[in-house]
């Protein structure tokens, strides 16, 4: 038998109407907020995440589907190596400078949804195919894209979505990573900082101090916690300006009363991070506890060869969403209102036109089988939760009256065509 590949999954119905409540619902709350969805393709260039995600992460070091693609013109030597998409950001970023959508000097604020890549270990909570609903807001300079005001919108973007979906308990937890003027200074500090005990520490933290120190605070191993605990801290060595972003950022979610917590060991996985970075978690998650991340990326765009763009994003989860929702699939799927049993020979269009025509009436229907016998049909209706038969036998036909039973109570009546819709509507819950 061929199985779904490991670290993948199906996701079944009932369980997609869960999936469907939350995407209406975010799509509905980045509608207030004035975003707009943008759709990127799933592979990429492979070196647009080793120059944005950046090749010292877990994500483009060790968790990237990526391959060498045969299919160039012979005269070209190699292939050209193309990935699975693991974030969608650089994707954005890459779409924002090719299509050049910072030219009109607007700020570009943008959504998306949908599938991403990484070849992690599979476990509760994370996935090698995973979902992520994400934003990016970014564009020119004198489009205020760097204004803290715009991180503040965000987060409280998040907020809304977060309450919208029916999660409450969430956490939010704030830093400022610095930015390339002050990361110098506190990577040095770092550096001397674990000369003495990196010996102690495991093999990636060894790897890290010497190439991107700031990558340390990724760890999960628990014997370099304590370590890591002890290491100097960056808010002291943020400069004049990204400390005033920081604190004007502050303010404002202050005045908005929306709550977080500041964690100055929260470095966030990505490198092209600068100042604000965050995340919200969930204690239902447990060691997968992150719903979502985020931050700013004012040096992104230049990186990847386009022009002066700050931007600032976020990524969720949305398989750690779901799990966190208090709702049962269950209680959000609908069952058929009504499900159509022909009885008879004969029966098939007389019963497909009926059906269209309670459809019309946006009924769900469901539409059985002559070859049913009656008892078969009514067994059918109960199994799939339908809230009323509605019998489609010859004599009903012939007089437009239609034997309409109550599947919850056991209940028939005789109902005229005209009544049907506003009949079964009525008993809708
Ligand atoms: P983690 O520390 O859990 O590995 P991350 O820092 O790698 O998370 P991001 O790159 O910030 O995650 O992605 C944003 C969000 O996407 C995470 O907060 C998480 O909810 C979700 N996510 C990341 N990787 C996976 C995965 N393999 N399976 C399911 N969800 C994932
Ligand atoms: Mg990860």
């Amino acid at each position: 038998m061929i199985r779904a590949i490991r670290g993948t999954r199906d996701i079944l119905p009932p369980e997609t109407a869960l999936w469907n409540f939350v995407e209406a619902a975010v799509r509905d709350v980045f509608r207030v907020y004035n975003f707009h969805e943008i759709r990127t393709p799933i592979i990429e260039d492979l070196d647009l995440f080793r120059r944005s995600v950046g090749e010292e992460t877990d994500i483009v070091y060790k968790e990237m589907f990526a391959w060498e693609d045969r299919g160039r013109a012979e005269s070209e030597k190699g292939g050209q190596w193309l990935a699975l998409r693991p974030e969608n950001t650089a994707g954005v970023v890459r779409a924002y400078i090719e299509n050049r959508m910072g030219e009109r000097g607007l700020l570009q604020k943008l959504y998306y949804i949908g599938p991403q890549f990484r070849r992690e270990r599979p476990q509760k909570g994370r996935y090698r195919q995973f979902y992520q609903i994400g934003a990016e807001v970014i564009g020119p300079l004198a489009a205020g894209s760097e204004s803290p005001a715009v991180d503040a919108e965000v987060l409280a973007l998040l907020a809304a979505l977060l309450n919208r979906v029916g999660i409450r308990d969430w956490k939010l937890e704030l830093n400022s990573v610095g930015c390339s003027e002050d990361r110098p200074r506190y990577n040095q500090a770092l550096r001397n900082a674990l000369a003495d005990t990196l010996g102690k520490m495991c093999a990636d933290c060894q790897r890290r101090a010497v190439t991107n120190p700031l990558r340390v605070f990724d760890c999960k191993v628990p014997a370099d916690q304590p370590i890591i605990e002890a290491l100097p801290r960056i808010s002291d060595y943020l400069d004049a300006g990204c400390r005033s972003h920081f604190a004007a950022l502050r303010k404002i979610l202050d005045a908005q009363e929306l709550p977080y917590t500041i964690n100055d060991r929260l470095v966030r996985g990505l490198d092209y991070y600068t100042r604000t970075a965050f995340e919200f978690t969930h204690g239902a998650l447990g060691a997968q506890n992150a719903v979502l991340g985020g931050g700013r990326y004012d040096g992104l765009s230049e990186a990847l060869g386009g022009p002066r763009a700050p931007g600032i994003g976020f990524a969720i989860g949305e398989d750690r969403l779901i799990m966190t929702l208090g709702q049962s699939a269950e209680a959000i799927a609908t069952p058929p209102d009504v499900y159509v049993a022909p009885v008879g020979e004969g029966m098939d269009p007389e019963a497909a036109g009926l059906a269209e025509e309670l459809r019309r009436h946006d009924l769900v229907v469901e539409l059985g089988n002559e070859s049913f016998r009656l008892k078969k049909s009514l067994e059918t209706a109960s199994k799939l939760g339908a809230r009323f038969a509605v019998i489609v036998g010859e004599n009903e036909v012939k007089s437009q009256s239609f034997a309409l039973k109550n599947l919850g109570t056991g209940e028939q009546v005789s109902v005229a065509r005209g009544d049907l819709p506003k009949t079964i509507q009525a008993n809708r819950t």
